[in-house]
């Protein structure tokens, strides 16, 4: 099955920078979110997609690889070891690209593996900022064995195929290649009397429990980095870090534009054409929208500095509320007759300005185009 280029799945050009990829991201992860499409497969798959390859493009050494290798390349860099393509890829790979419980070892201890954790955040946490506690799959050394593998939890002896190193050279065609021990998986030691508790690996999977504090104003594609809290790096070497995605699930009433909040506000025609004052609600509370007279649909209301206070600063948002003129329904004979009444009144053109520049340019159409030759 051939995949879509990450580009092409989120619409941006190859050149596109942050800011435009997060902004092609957020329209997509919003249209395509399984809670606006219950049951929509499709939507699913385009909704897996955005994320897949935001994922890739939003950070610059997969977009590098991704850029010169193509999908091929990323999948190559999440096998274990892997050939690696040489001068510095194999480290790239390793680093970025080794799963939890995959990627394989470069001989000498391997700086843990970044991880990466979803968060989905209502449109009320992502704008006043929160503290969540999440559960993430961490490794362990295995307590019977002190993380030494064997039954008696002594050091494991020297595998012999490798003497140590982890690594074995490979003859491919030309090249010579490194590669991890086979006997060893790159551990350089070879157990031969099993911990029964680990069968041998050391270590055991388990969970830790993390409080990750979100900062107020994050929106769908931020990345909170949490340094060391990643895999853990083999005997010695540093950890991997832990990057807080975040997913903002749509909201019933509001939709985020940046640091702008959209509402749409039904209006009667009675306060659309008379004006008034309505109740609208804001992310805080409770705001007043005053409608002038002869409002029409689809017209904006601005109400400044009740949007969003960016994350990374500047100016907050505003709140604008769409005005939808809602027609009347279940009208009583008496309401009927009262419309019908006031009806009659407004045949002038002036009290429908939206209908008579519509019929002028009805007839225009019908004189230049629907006159038979
Ligand atoms: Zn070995
Ligand atoms: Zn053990």
């Amino acid at each position: 099955m051939s995949k879509r280029d990450y580009y092409e799945v989120l619409g941006v050009s190859k050149e596109a920078d942050d800011d435009e990829l997060k902004r092609a991201y957020r329209k997509l992860a919003m249209k395509f979110h399984p809670d606006r499409n219950p049951g929509d497969h499709l939507a699913e798959e385009r909704f897996k997609e955005a994320n897949e390859a935001y994922e890739v493009l939003a950070d610059p050494q997969k977009r590098e690889v991704y850029n010169r290798f193509g999908h091929e390349g990323l999948q190559r860099g999440g096998g274990a070891g892997g050939a690696g393509f040489g001068t510095g890829f194999a480290d790239i790979f390793g680093d970025v690209f080794s799963d939890i419980f995959g990627g394989g070892g470069r001989g000498g201890p391997r700086r843990g593996a970044d991880l990466r954790y979803t968060m989905e955040l209502s449109l009320e946490q992502a704008v006043f900022g929160t503290s969540e506690t999440i559960r993430i799959p961490t490794v362990e050394d295995c307590e019977p064995c002190h993380g030494q593998g064997t039954a008696d939890g002594k050091p494991a002896r020297e595998c012999t195929t490798c003497r140590g190193a982890g690594q074995v050279r490979v003859q491919q065609g030309f090249f010579v290649l490194q590669q991890t021990c086979p006997a060893c998986r790159g551990r350089g030691t070879a157990v031969t009397d099993p911990c029964k508790s680990c069968r041998g690996a050391g270590k055991v999977r388990s969970e830790k429990t993390l409080e990750v504090k979100i900062p107020g104003g994050v929106d769908t594609g931020d990345r909170i980095r949490l340094t060391g809290e990643g895999e853990r790096g083999e005997r010695n070497a540093p950890p991997g870090d832990l990057y807080v995605q975040v997913q903002v699930k749509p909201h019933e009433l509001f939709e985020r534009d940046g640091s702008d909040l959209y509402c749409t506000v039904p209006v009667s025609i009675v306060t659309a054409a008379l004006g008034g004052e309505l109740e609208v609600p804001t992310l805080s509370g409770k705001a007043t929208l005053k409608i002038s007279e002869a409002t029409q649909s689809g017209k904006l209301f601005r109400l400044r500095g009740l949007g969003v206070k960016p994350v990374r600063g500047g100016a907050t948002g505003d709140l604008l509320c769409n005005v939808v003129v809602e027609t009347p329904v279940h009208l009583t004979k008496k309401q009927k007759e009262l419309l019908r009444e006031l009806g009659e009144t407004l045949g002038e053109k002036k009290h429908s300005p939206q209908a008579s520049s519509w019929l002028d340019k009805a007839k225009h159409f019908f004189d230049e185009h629907l006159k038979a030759p």
